[in-house]
């Protein structure tokens, strides 16, 4: 026994390993340098040693970060990891409840996009901030002037929303994408259930007051991020333009449709404390 059943240290830090440890190139590697990895999925399982080791001075900076991090604003978008926090006045942001996680600098920020499911609603880079216009609405009110739910097979119907069994909306998720100039995280991605029609009683402007309150997060965390990757940037129409706009615009068709039903807006099904961003409204 005695020297031949001794462990053999960490191979990055030479810390005391465990038998059941995970291992790299064939060595297995200490809990404290494997909790410390944050990168991109599928990313850790490739590292070398000599790579994980670059990895932790890294760490080390990137933690300078992070003690000097202000929380200027923060963002729940209701999925487990699709926390976020920003500090302005160091133009920083992090994909979490507090910056624990890897602090990410503005300025490694390429590009963004905000999606509706597959359609762009707000793209930024240094270029400029563009808003496209949203065919959300007018598919609600186009709904409304149905009695019946989207056809079979129509984009909207294909689009969402039959989760609960009721009637399809318009779309499902915002999608959000931030390219980054970073080693370690090249694409960050994230999203927000959309709201959802009520099964019992579907009524279009239960569903836009929703969409919009909804559409005022998105907007708040474009400017977010703006404030700290393109503090200059342009806003541009297809640009800005207040989300209520979108609403106001696909409100009169939703009249002319005359349902006036109940308002009552249905919680998303991953979201259980409510409309994600809608409890206000709902
Ligand atoms: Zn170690």
């Amino acid at each position: 026994m005695g020297l031949f059943s001794r462990k053999p240290p960490c191979p990055v830090c030479g810390g005391k390993v465990r038998s059941t440890a995970v291992k790299i190139e064939g060595k297995p590697i200490c809990k404290n340098c494997l909790g410390k990895i944050d990168v991109e999925s599928g990313r850790e399982s490739r590292l070398t040693i000599r790579e994980l080791r670059e990895y932790l001075d890294f760490y080390e900076r990137n933690r300078m970060l992070g003690e000097k991090f202000t929380v200027s604003e923060r963002f729940d978008l209701g999925f487990l990891d699709a926390k976020i926090i920003f500090d302005f006045d160091n133009r920083l942001f992090c994909m979490g409840k507090n910056p624990d996680k890897t602090v990410f600098e503005g300025k490694h920020v390429k590009f963004f996009v905000i999606r509706e499911d597959d359609a762009p609603i707000f793209e930024g880079s240094a270029e400029g901030i563009r808003r496209y216009p949203s065919a959300v609405p007018e598919r609600a009110a186009a709904m409304a002037q149905r009695a019946a739910p989207f056809p079979a097979g129509s984009p909207a119907s294909n689009a969402a929303g039959k989760a609960d069994g009721g009637i399809p909306a318009p779309f499902s998720r915002f999608n959000v994408e931030l390219y980054l100039e970073h080693p370690y995280w090249p694409v960050i991605t994230c999203g927000m259930d959309g709201p959802r029609f009520d099964s019992g009683h579907p009524d279009v402007d239960g569903y836009l007051v929703a969409y919009r309150t909804c559409l005022v997060e998105i907007v708040r965390l474009v400017r977010a991020i703006k404030e700290v990757a393109f503090p200059d940037a342009l806003e541009q129409l297809a640009g800005f333009y207040d989300s209520a706009e979108a609403i106001s615009r696909a409100a009169p068709m939703a009249d002319a449709a005359g349902r006036r039903d109940r308002i009552k807006c249905r919680p998303a099904a991953s979201s259980p404390g409510g409309c994600v961003m809608g409890k206000s409204a709902c």
